[in-house]
């Protein structure tokens, strides 16, 4: 027997109406803030991410699924949305539209080789935000606007949005001097991840979870502490504009992210009730990026959240969501002459608009009736010979027993 890959998983019917809900819910408010709908390959140049993610992240040093093709090119399964986005940017010259660029996508597919657990798979998919080419720190505000206001409107409870700013490339090397200088009597005591983190890629060092790691970035130093006053000035207007927005977070200096391309802010929404490892969503500023990957200095902002995530905190947290549309309408038949007819009524019901299905071939009718019964439809529509040479069909309402004959080309109007 095969089983579907580990950390996959198949999306079955009864599971649908979440991800319908999840995909329309986010599609109607993105394109309410004015965001355009864009679809990027699952597969890129493995250089792509390697570039912008970064050679010393966990993504690109652990969690690729890279391979060569057939004629060779090495690719790389999309590990997130960012970095591909900024590939189209450049790729379609969306420089010349007006910016900022507001981009989004639903149900996109991404692979990461993480270890499975709840809520933590090697395909899952997200929903995308990226705003491309404006530096105002209200353009941060509006992307985490909608992270919050996607959050609020699925239903869901008790989250809180924590942020840190990282400040810019030139804000960088006094604060990771500082980092070093604080962590480098420690060396000796951190986890194995650690000790390559303070070597290649030092930022990192602050969102260890590990116990072993975790009380030293409580005392590490601050971010926000090493700011140049423009930096400060992009962090205090986003500040305001949330409190204007009334939009509740906190400000949490471990906050790094794990991708090299974060500057600026930096956010997360996490579930209130739950450990570190179950963000919900999370973003950011990445000004350097689109330079990076060979186009003009370009600032942008961004935001991820993991479908799969937001599904388990809606079934955790009770929310109803629209259920899957029910059968209506199962059409009987009796006699051979009688299944051409059913095969015709039930198409012409799906015509017209109901749900309709036929009623498994051979079995008497009895046994049609259970099945009618068993797919929970709400009529069962009866064709036997009679019925056929009258040109009428037995319509049965399932709740109550009660039977009425209609004419076959009334029959959908019955139901409605
Ligand atoms: P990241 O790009 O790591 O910040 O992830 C953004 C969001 O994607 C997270 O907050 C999760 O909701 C979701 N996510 C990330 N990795 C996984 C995974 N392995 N399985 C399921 N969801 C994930």
């Amino acid at each position: 027997m095969f089983r579907s890959p580990r950390g996959t998983a198949d999306i079955l019917p009864a599971d649908q109406p979440y991800w319908r809900y999840v995909e329309s819910t986010a599609a109607e408010l993105c394109e309410r803030f004015g965001y355009g709908r864009i679809e990027t390959p699952i597969f890129e140049d493995a250089k792509l991410f390697n570039r912008s993610v970064g050679e010393a992240t966990d993504i690109v040093e652990k969690e690729t699924y890279t391979f060569k093709d057939r004629g060779n090119d090495e690719l790389t399964l999309r590990p997130e949305g960012t970095a591909a986005t900024c590939r189209a940017y450049l790729e379609h010259g969306m420089h010349v539209l007006p910016q900022p660029v507001r981009l989004y996508s639903v149900n996109l597919p991404m692979f990461r080789y993480d270890r499975p657990q709840a809520g933590r798979y090697r395909q899952f998919h997200q929903v995308n935000l990226e705003a491309i080419g404006s530096p105002e720190a209200a353009v941060d505000g509006e992307v985490i606007e909608v992270a919050w206001r996607l959050f609020a409107k699925l239903g869901l409870k008790n989250l809180t949005v924590v942020m840190n700013s990282i400040g810019d490339a030139s804000d960088r090397p006094a604060y990771i001097a500082a980092l070093k200088k604080f962590y480098e009597p420690l060396q000796s005591q951190l986890c194995g991840d650690c000790k390559r983190r303070f070597e290649t890629n030092p930022l990192r060092l602050l969102d260890c979870k590990k116990e072993t790691c975790r009380p030293h970035t409580e005392n590490a130093p601050h971010t926000l502490d090493f700011l140049s006053a423009t930096s400060r000035a992009h962090w205090d207007e986003l500040t305001s504009s949330l409190k204007a927005l009334e939009i509740p977070f906190t400000s949490d200096h471990r906050l790094v992210r794990g991708l090299d391309y974060y500057t600026h802010t930096v956010f997360e929404v996490v579930p209130q009730e739950d450990g570190a490892q179950s963000t919900i969503g999370g973003g950011g500023r990445y000004d350097g990026l689109i330079e990076q990957l060979g186009g003009k200095a370009t600032p942008a902002v961004g935001f991820a959240t993991g479908m799969e995530r937001i599904i388990l905190n809606l079934k955790r947290q009770g929310v109803t969501v629209p259920g899957q549309r029910p059968i209506k309408a199962v059409v009987l038949h009796l006699g051979s002459g009688a299944k051409p007819h059913a095969v015709s009524l039930a198409s012409s019901l799906r015509e017209s608009g109901v749900t309709a299905v036929l009623a498994p071939g051979g079995k008497s009718l009895k046994a049609q009736m259970r099945y009618a019964e068993s797919v929970g439809a709400a009529y069962a529509l009866i064709l036997g010979d009679d019925e056929v040479r009258q040109g009428v069909v037995a319509v049965k309402k399932m709740a109550d027993g009660t039977q009425q004959q209609v004419a076959i080309g009334e029959a959908a109007r019955a139901l409605l």
